[in-house]
């Protein structure tokens, strides 16, 4: 991390010809437990990882918005004056529309785009791309956090990560709920965010997986998701539409006592979404209760339920990550799931420290063995939220 932070501001010197005036920083997630939950106003568990997305800023007195990242060799410049045009026009495309869709959201949510100064934002990231850690919300929370520093706005925390849900609707056209930017901006070392996505109030939990002896093996499996099209368009709509037959205005409204009456009410299908959210808020809810008494031991069993649910009633799992789930499960793991939208991404593992080479090996070898692409595995610590690092 000191590496890369010495090396962004270099890179940002050469970029630019002078030195930034701050350096930021903002870290991908992982759910812990908590799936497809966040856009029906329910209940997720994420926690921030020690991936971060590094932003290097200084500011411009010609009104120009410039936007570099070591993950593109193209350099995009807009000057602020336009932005609101070309998000309206739908011309904030690819990963630019990632920073610059957060300025113009800064602006959406009241501050005075004409009263600031441009700036050149030089990006850099550890959070792999598309594995379902959030490389998103990372690059989001890190701009946005940055922006409101040098431009003076003052927005809380909570603002910034509607903020960076607004950018990813709007501008990018993704259309994901607010858990990712809220892990990113409301993490803390050690914990997890228990964040009601009704109301969004959030509440810090402490993860104590180190001095359990437990930690968390990610299992990515290679294979790329893309939120912008398919698969988690389709599950949301089905969620409405069972909310809408059950006269409630989100699936949050429902308990578990209820399910018998919507599975009366609901064609098989949409039945099956609506009973994986349910009983997904339910489970986030019992794990925060084993979290704050028994302890992180003991929840593995709510991760494998989680899994059986999105893979069942859900189906947003693919082949890869059932194999993960099941591996780490027969390899020492006290929990697995996937973690993530799905269609592909991440798995999680909640694993005793030193059984994690162990279940390397076995994954790599389950893989392997049923003709899949390498997946990658590393330990994630839960870790800080967005901060400004110098
Ligand atoms: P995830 O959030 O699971 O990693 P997404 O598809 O939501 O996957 O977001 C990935 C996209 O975010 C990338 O395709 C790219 O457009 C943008 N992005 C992420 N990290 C960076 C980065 N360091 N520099 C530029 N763009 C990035
Ligand atoms: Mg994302």
């Amino acid at each position: 991390m000191t590496d890369m932070r010495d090396e962004v501001l270099e890179q940002f010197a050469d970029f630019t010809g002078h030195e930034a005036d701050g350096l930021w920083s903002a870290p991908g997630r992982v759910n812990l437990i908590g799936e497809h939950t966040d856009y029906n106003g329910g209940f997720v568990l994420p926690f921030a990882i020690d991936r971060r997305t590094l932003v290097a800023l200084g500011t411009r007195e010609d009104g120009m918005l410039r936007v570099a990242s070591t993950f593109s060799d193209e350099v995009v410049e807009l000057p602020l004056g336009d932005l609101a045009a070309a998000q309206a026009a739908g011309q904030l495309r690819g990963w630019a529309a990632y920073p610059l869709g957060v300025a113009w959201a800064l602006g959406a949510v009241g501050a005075d785009l004409a009263a600031v100064p441009g700036a050149d934002i030089l990006i850099d990231s550890n959070v792999p791309v598309g594995a379902g850690l959030s490389s998103s919300a990372a690059i989001e929370s890190a701009v946005a956090l940055a922006l409101n520093d040098v431009w003076q706005l003052g927005f809380s925390r909570e603002t910034l990560a509607r903020v960076g849900q607004r950018a990813e609707n709007d501008a990018v056209g993704a259309p994901t709920g607010i858990m990712d930017q809220s892990a990113s901006l409301l993490g803390a070392q050690d914990a997890a965010v228990f964040l009601d996505c009704r109301s969004l109030d959030a509440r810090v939990v402490p993860l104590g997986f180190e001095a359990a002896g437990l930690t968390i093996l990610v299992m990515d499996t290679g294979v790329q998701h893309a939120h912008s099209t398919g698969g988690y368009g389709e599950r949301r709509a089905s969620c409405e539409a069972g909310a809408a037959a059950l006269g409630v205005e989100t699936l949050r409204e429902i308990s578990i006592d209820e399910l018998d009456r919507a599975g009366r009410l609901l064609d098989d299908v949409t039945f099956r979404r609506v009973r994986h959210v349910v009983t997904e808020n339910q489970r986030v809810i019992d794990t925060v209760a084993l979290l704050e008494s028994t302890g992180p031991a003991t929840i593995g069993s709510l991760l494998d339920a989680s899994h059986r649910s999105l893979r069942d009633d859900f189906e947003v799992s693919v082949p890869e990550l059932d194999l993960a789930v099941e591996t780490a499960l027969d390899n020492g793991a006290i929990g697995a799931r996937m973690t993530g939208g799905g269609f592909g991404g991440a798995a999680i593992a909640l694993v005793p420290i030193e059984g994690v080479s162990r279940l390397q090996v076995a994954v790599d070898g389950a893989f392997a063995e049923h003709g899949f692409g390498v997946p990658t595995t590393f330990t994630v610590r839960p870790s800080a939220g967005a901060t400004r690092e110098s």
